[in-house]
């Protein structure tokens, strides 16, 4: 087991006003490649704080990745951090000095007196290029009570972070350390709470199995992340049992891919009449690329008018129901496949809140229709959420409806 540690650098960081996404990111690259992960520390730009977190991440991992403080300000002051923590004295590099000067050189700028701070490094530090930033990063191996341990710093910036951790520290890490790569199978579930789920897979308990859950609202991500050697083919069945056709993929993209992928393979094609979502299932299904082949186009329908007009929904219908009703979503679903020739119509119509509610339809009740060539089917839901989470959740429960049609 190899474990690392993280220090992310950066006043922004603990004040608040900037969220540290550079370690969630760095975790998933390591961890993929059969790292364990330590623990994250995020310090501000106390000097004292930063050489203490270097020191003791240091201390019990035997890879450290920094980020952060590499700039060229006062207070940027992770190398001397560094400094202090290993005992190791400053002095200017004249490679990464040339390097922060070519990175001028190339945008026709003259090297602001400021910037000579980022070729400082402490001693025996391996210069780490950077091509996209002026800050170049480096590796530092120390020797601490037990063993040795290798930090790498880089900039903070997260763009610059993650091309040089590809470009340098994932190669110097694998000609390092020979891992068995960890595998991970991700089951995408729509239409289940992370509860239920957590529950169906309680008892799936096998010796180099870990089972992870996680709300990526609209959907619930479960992962199993599996030990080499583990056979995966009677898993995969196994979770698919437990979770039943909540899943909407194994491993494969977004639901409106999957959805619009399916419709391709048939060869059929897809319209939209949509009320409370006024185009987000449209705007859903055309954020795949190629789906000119299976989405015909949609209606907004969002006044009762326009409902009659665009869709052909009866008047008589939506005064005896109301436009939130299981007759006006089939209405709908029916009118806009009658209309555009699509082989499929969907429709949803619903009270997304917060006002608009009743005792008789409260808010987030929503009708989902989907018409096709064998009929129409129809489901209800309420979604609990704000308004914004509502219509989120409402096209990922529309675009389902019409998968689970897809056979
Ligand atoms: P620095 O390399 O410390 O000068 O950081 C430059 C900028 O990168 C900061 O102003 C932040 O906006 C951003 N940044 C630094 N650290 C992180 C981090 N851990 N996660 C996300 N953004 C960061
Ligand atoms: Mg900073």
């Amino acid at each position: 087991m190899i474990r690392f540690d993280i220090v992310s650098q950066g006043e922004e960081l603990v004040s608040g006003s900037t969220v540290d996404t550079n370690s969630g990111w760095i975790c998933q690259k390591l961890k993929e490649r059969g790292f364990t992960a330590g623990r994250i520390t995020v310090v501000g730009d106390e000097l004292d704080e930063i050489r203490d977190a270097l020191s003791e991440a240091a201390g019990r991992s035997r890879v450290v990745i920094c980020t952060g403080g590499l700039g060229p300000t006062s207070d940027d002051l992770t190398t001397e951090a560094a400094g202090h923590a290993f005992d190791r004295p400053l002095a200017e590099d004249p490679t990464a000095l040339a390097q922060v000067e070519e990175r001028y050189l190339a945008r026709n700028r003259p090297m602001p007196p400021a910037n000579r701070k980022q070729a400082i490094l402490p001693a025996g530090a391996s210069l780490l290029e950077n091509l996209w930033g002026t800050a170049p990063g480096y590796r530092l191996d120390v020797t601490t009570a037990a063993e040795p341990c290798h930090l790498y710093f880089l900039p903070g910036v997260p763009s610059e972070m993650k091309r040089m951790f590809e470009a340098h520290v994932l190669p110097d890490l694998a000609s390092r350390f020979q891992l068995p790569p960890k595998r991970t199978l991700l089951f995408r579930c729509v239409g289940l709470a992370e509860s239920e789920a957590a529950q169906r897979m309680a008892s799936l308990v096998q010796p180099g199995v870990v089972v992870g859950y996680r709300a990526n609202l609209p959907e619930i991500h479960v992962k199993l992340h599996l030990d080499p050697g583990v056979d995966e083919k009677p898993l995969i069945a196994d979770t698919l049992e437990r979770l039943g056709d909540y899943v909407f993929t194994v491993g494969g993209g977004p639901l409106a891919e999957v959805v619009g992928k399916r419709l391709e393979a048939r060869g059929e094609t897809v319209a939209t009449a949509e009320s409370c979502t006024a185009g987000r299932i449209g705007a859903d299904i055309t954020s795949v690329a190629g789906a000119s082949a299976w989405y015909v186009g949609g209606a907004v329908v969002y006044a009762n008018a326009e409902k009659v007009r665009q869709c052909g929904v009866e008047q008589t219908l939506l005064d005896a129901h109301g436009a939130v009703s299981e007759p006006v979503a089939r209405a709908l679903a029916e009118g806009i496949r009658t209309r555009t020739g699509a082989t499929w119509g969907l429709s949803v119509t619903g009270i997304a809140g917060p006002g608009g509610g009743s005792a008789e339809k409260p808010v987030g009740t929503v009708h989902i229709a989907v018409a096709g060539p064998s009929g129409t089917v129809h489901r209800k839901i309420h979604v609990p959420f704000d308004r914004t989470r509502n219509l989120q959740m409402t096209t990922a429960l529309a675009l389902d409806l019409l998968r689970r049609q897809l056979g």
